[in-house]
Formats: C-alpha cells, sequence, structure tokens
C-alpha cells in the first residue's frame, strides 16, 4: 500500500461528466489499495470569473474580500467530487482549507503555506479507509481567523505540501496534457513529452513561464524531497493502477532529482512568458548610488524586477537604464519612480507590456560552452533583436518583441534538437 497525491487542475473538474472521470482515476488507486488525498482546483473558468467580479466590484479592493470570493470555487469542486465519489461507494469527505487547516502567511492573494495538518488525514485513512477531497488554493492565517489564498495555480502548491505532510510516496499533478514537454505544446505542435525532468530544470521552466506546475510546487517538492508526477486526467481511468506506488512506464513526466536521469540534452526545453512589462530611463547619471536609487523603492513597494540592462554611458555622464516588472506591477512601477524622479534625476520615463521573454533551460548547459552563442546567432538569422538578456547556471532568457514570441520559441526548439521526429 502507498500513500499518493492526486490533484486535478480546472479543466479536469469542468462539469459533472469530467468530475465523474476524476472520480474513476481516484477509485482505481483505492481499488489498488492506496491510501489517497485528492487536492482539486475550482471547475475551470471559475476563478477567472471571481476575479473579474472583484475587479467590476471595485477595481482596488481589500486583498482579505478578494481570497474570501476567489477560493469558494475550490469549495463548490471539492464538495462536488466528494458526493460524486460516494455515490460510487468510494468513502469521502470534503476539506477546506481553514477546517484542516492548512496555515498559511498573511499575504493575502500570494500567501505561503507553513503547515498542514497531516496527522489527521492519515488518522482517517487509517481509520475509515476515507479519501479526503482537499481543495486546493486556500489555506488559513491563523492569528486573523482569515481565509487566504496562494496565488493563481496554488492547488499545484497546495497538493505538493499535503504531499510532504503525510510523507506520500508520490504527488500526481493530473492536468490537460499528458506531461511536461519541451516547451508549450499548444505552441510548438513539434515539442515532445519528457519521461523525467529535474526539480532545477522543472523549476526554471516554471518560473519562466511554463504554467503546467505553479513554481512555488516545484520550490517546495524540491525541498522535501517529494515525487511529482505530471500526467493527464483525460488519459482512461484504468491506465495506471499498479500494486506499487510507480505508476505504469511511460505514463506522464517525473520530476525527480537530476542523478535519477540517465539520458540528458544540453538543452531541455523553451519556456516562454508575455506576463511581463519593461520599463526604461532616459538619461540617468552615470555615477554610484544611482541603481540603488532606482531599486530600493521598488523593492519597498513589493515590485520584483527580472531582467535589468544599462546601456554603456556615450559621454560617462549619463546612460539609460532599462528593466522588467511583471505587467501586474507596471503601472505601480511608474508610480513609485514618478515619485522618485527629484532624487533618481533622469529624463523621461517609459513603460511598455509588448515584449516577452523566451528562455533555453537545460541542466547540460553548466557543462557545455557556446549554447549562448548558439541561441543569439539563430535569433539573429531570423531577424529578432534581443533587448535585454538575463542567465543562470542552467538558463538563458532574452527579451524581445512579443510579435516575435512564436517564432523564437519554434526557432530555438529546432535549434537544440527538441522537435519530435
Ligand atoms: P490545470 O488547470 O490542470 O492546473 P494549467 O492550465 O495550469 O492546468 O497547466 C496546463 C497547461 O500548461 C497546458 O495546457 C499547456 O498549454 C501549458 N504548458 C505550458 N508550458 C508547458 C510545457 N512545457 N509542458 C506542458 N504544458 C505546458
Ligand atoms: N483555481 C485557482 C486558479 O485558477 C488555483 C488553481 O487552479 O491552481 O488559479
Ligand atoms: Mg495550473
Amino acid at each position: 500500500m502507498a500513500r499518493l497525491v492526486m490533484k486535478f487542475g480546472g479543466s479536469s473538474v469542468a462539469d459533472i461528466a469530467h468530475i465523474r472521470n476524476v472520480a474513476r482515476h481516484v477509485r482505481r488507486e483505492v481499488d489498488a489499495g492506496h491510501a489517497v488525498a485528492v487536492v482539486v482546483s475550482a471547475m475551470a473558468g471559475t476563478t477567472n470569473q471571481l476575479v473579474e467580479w472583484c475587479r467590476e466590484a471595485a477595481v482596488l479592493h481589500d486583498a482579505r474580500e478578494y481570497d474570501t470570493v476567489v477560493s469558494a470555487g475550490e469549495q463548490i469542486s471539492s464538495g462536488l467530487l466528494a458526493i460524486t465519489l460516494e455515490a460510487m461507494g468510494v468513502n469521502a469527505r470534503s476539506w477546506q482549507g481553514w477546517q484542516l487547516p492548512i496555515l498559511t502567511s498573511e499575504a493575502h492573494g500570494a500567501a505561503r503555506i507553513l503547515d498542514v495538518n497531516g496527522a489527521e488525514l492519515t488518522r482517517r485513512f487509517a481509520e475509515r479507509g476515507e479519501v479526503a477531497v482537499i481543495s486546493g488554493f486556500q489555506g488559513l492565517h491563523q492569528e486573523t481567523n482569515r481565509i487566504t489564498t496562494l496565488g493563481r495555480g496554488g492547488s499545484d502548491t497546495s497538493a505538493v505540501a499535503v504531499a510532504a505532510a503525510i510523507a506520500a510516496d508520490r504527488c500526481d499533478i493530473y492536468t490537460d496534457v499528458d506531461g511536461v514537454y519541451t516547451t508549450d505544446p499548444r505552441v510548438v505542435p513539434k515539442a515532445h513529452r519528457l519521461d523525467r525532468i529535474s526539480y532545477e530544470e522543472m523549476l526554471e521552466m516554471a518560473s519562466q513561464g511554463a504554467k503546467v506546475l505553479q513554481t512555488r510546487s516545484v520550490e517546495l517538492a524540491m525541498q522535501k524531497g517529494v515525487r511529482v508526477l505530471v500526467r493527464s486526467s483525460f488519459d482512461p481511468p484504468d491506465l495506471g493502477g499498479k500494486k506499487d506506488a510507480e505508476p505504469a512506464g511511460g505514463l506522464g513526466t517525473l520530476v525527480c532529482h537530476e542523478d535519477e536521469i540517465v539520458e540528458q540534452n544540453v538543452v531541455s526545453g523553451i519556456a516562454y512568458a508575455r506576463d511581463e512589462a519593461k520599463v526604461t530611463l532616459l538619461k540617468v547619471a552615470d555615477k554610484p548610488g544611482v541603481a540603488a536609487q532606482v531599486f530600493c523603492p521598488l523593492a519597498e513597494a513589493n515590485i520584483n524586477v527580472d531582467m535589468i540592462v544599462q546601456n554603456v554611458s556615450e559621454d560617462g555622464r549619463f546612460t539609460d537604464l532599462t528593466f522588467t516588472v511583471q505587467s501586474a506591477d507596471l503601472d505601480r512601477a511608474l508610480e513609485v519612480l514618478r515619485k522618485a524622479k527629484d532624487s533618481i534625476g533622469y529624463l523621461d520615463l517609459r513603460g511598455s507590456t509588448d515584449i516577452a521573454k523566451v528562455s533555453a533551460i537545460g541542466v547540460g548547459m553548466r557543462s557545455h560552452a557556446g549554447v549562448a552563442a548558439q541561441m543569439f546567432s539563430a535569433l539573429a538569422e531570423k531577424g529578432i533583436n534581443i533587448e535585454a538578456i538575463s542567465t543562470s547556471e542552467i538558463k538563458i532568457s532574452v527579451l524581445i518583441d512579443a510579435a516575435y514570441a512564436e517564432l523564437a520559441v519554434r526557432t530555438l526548439h529546432s535549434l537544440f534538437g527538441l522537435d519530435s521526429r
């Protein structure tokens, strides 16, 4: 007998027929003798609608009330799945974040999980053979006794946190694609599924825009050593029900330690993001302390800055400074910089959202030189201008005009030999 967490995303619980299908996947694992905790997202489209209603009610609303509203979608799907499982003869009980509880920080809208009461779940497995159906995305801030949410896509993180809390053998993330691909399969039909991907690469893929897993969930899985299997809920529910914890070979993508992966390309995947915005400060003084005067007020306003480029100064006195922030933070960033104009001293301030970030990711880059050169040459050949570059040990990202995003992704996907044959 193994302990499993099974997480189902919004498209997997889109309506009652889909929920029935999910219940069959759950029944398969229960019938195989496993103890199962299920984590569900809201039905497809529900969270977007709830977010939209908050905006419609008041553009600037209290984050505590935002969480009250947007957490509601998961309450519906967890209750419906528990009802469906019971109707199929599977013992099940729903749990909201506040009931278990899943304790979080107070950062409404982007809370971090602090603790999950796994003991209650394991007791119920043992005493009643009961499947726990847990609402993803939600938590409770204990001191204020308020509902919190974990940020968009946060049910992945709920699932990994539950898996860590009950020492699960595996955390299965069921979604609408059958695994992690070399790039978004909706953009590049030639993308292929990876059998395995390392935590480090998955972390870069997620943080550079591959939304198949929330970044925080990968971070947590890596930190706690949770084995994550990404697979499709649209596969027939009778696939992969084995007595041991390991799934049938070739099913989904296992996110695991690097040393468990035998074959390794230099580049494992290409990610892209369109949700960043570019800010340019024209003619700032080229002297010590100016960067601090620009970035300190942004940090104080809790605005994350990603890529930064400073032009070479032509006259040794002035330079231009360009950097990126999340699009959602652009207006606030411009406001902060306008207020700090006198202390920074610049000629003009510009913001634009017509940009995309495209990244090549692979642990093989640690031991291979020349990846960046290859990448820049291929983009140049297609006439794609690079506006900024950032790198890590296993990643190279370029900032380009949004209009070229798909062309750049396809070009790099072919360049690094990732197209399926
Ligand atoms: P869920 O609702 O199940 O949480 P998401 O929409 O959050 O599902 O994530 C799944 C989507 O992620 C896929 O439909 C796919 O378009 C997108 N995606 C982006 N990059 C990748 C990738 N590298 N591999 C697989 N899917 C990807
Ligand atoms: N329902 C939430 C969202 O749409 C959480 C999730 O699906 O993971 O962001
Ligand atoms: Mg998701």
